[in-house]
């Protein structure tokens, strides 16, 4: 199957990203968010991202407008009728991401393929919410999208062979590896970091070291590119604790319970860059 039409739903961090990469890769881009504001911070931040890019020399400045002449926005659902492929990136909230996908069930042409970019949700749950549990896929980009290697793809209990190969072979032509994983809450790569970014919460919370000595011993002893504090604030604090939250719920097991820090911090709306402050301070 050829996937040329995409659409994405979500203009937030991981939606901007993904819409970003998909464009820059000749396919034809339809982002979704609730409202036009939403949608015109997301183009306002690829236009950076992609100018930011011509600057460092892996784009030429020529190629940027033809690429963003290949993304559109929209409020409506409605115009996915006839795209390839969805990839969902709206919160990390199971009710809304069953809703979407019933939704999007019943208006995307039959042969379309429904992913999401969860990062922790059972794609088999949300597959259920569909007729077509073979064309739904976890397809679990990382942050930032244009940058980073990996796309973990999760595929549900019913999920066919020819939905995991057009995923698989579409994230080689972006230029991407594909990596397998089950689907188990929080798959590998959530189940693995959120709970040392959590624990990098604690150490601040009981005053283990300062927010900078926590993030250095991560970098400078781990070999870490960026330090957990820095990397939960780029993740996005309310993305953590949603992740947290599945894992602590589904697993059942005490490790995973969020940190009373980590759920201060949301419950004032610093969520990291994307609200300006986190565990650092960021100019808007
Ligand atoms: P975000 O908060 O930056 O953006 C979410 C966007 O979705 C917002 O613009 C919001 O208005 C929109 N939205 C919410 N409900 C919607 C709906 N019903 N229809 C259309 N738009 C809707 O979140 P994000 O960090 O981009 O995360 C999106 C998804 O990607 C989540 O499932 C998250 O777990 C996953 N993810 C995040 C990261 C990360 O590092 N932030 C990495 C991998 C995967």
């Amino acid at each position: 199957m050829t996937i040329q039409a995409v659409a994405v739903i979500g203009a937030g961090t991981m939606g901007n990203g993904i819409a970003q990469v998909m464009a820059s890769h000749g396919k034809d881009v339809l982002v979704v968010d609730l409202n036009e504001e939403a949608l015109q911070r997301g183009h306002a931040a690829i236009e950076k991202s992609l100018g930011r890019m011509a600057k460092k020399g892996k784009l030429d400045e020529s190629e940027v407008p033809a690429i963003l002449g290949r993304i559109r926005g929209t409020t409506s659902l409605q115009d996915c009728a006839s795209v390839d492929l969805v990839v969902e990136a709206a919160a990390e909230n199971e009710a809304v991401k069953c809703n979407l996908f019933t939704a999007l069930d019943g208006i995307v042409g039959s042969d379309g393929i429904l992913s999401s970019n969860t990062s922790s949700i059972s794609i088999t749950r949300i597959a259920a919410a569909t007729q077509r549990p073979d064309k739904v896929i976890g397809m679990h980009f990382m942050n930032p999208v244009p940058v980073m290697q990996l796309v973990e793809v999760v595929r549900g209990l019913d999920t066919s062979d020819a939905t995991a190969a057009a995923v698989n072979a579409l994230t080689t032509e972006l230029g991407k590896t594909a990596v397998p994983a089950n689907d188990f809450p929080g798959f590998v790569s959530n189940r693995i970091l959120m709970p040392m970014l959590n624990e990098a919460v604690f150490c601040l919370m009981e005053g283990v070291a300062t927010r900078e000595s926590i993030d250095a011993v991560m970098k400078l002893g781990m070999a870490h590119p960026m330090g957990p504090l820095a990397l939960a604030d780029l993740v996005g604090l309310d993305i953590c604790l949603a992740i947290l939250e599945v894992l602590h719920r589904e697993l059942g097991d005490s490790k995973y319970r969020p940190c009373p820090l980590l759920r201060k911090m949301v419950a004032a709306g610093h969520l990291g860059r994307k609200s300006g402050r986190g565990f650092y301070e960021y100019g808007r």
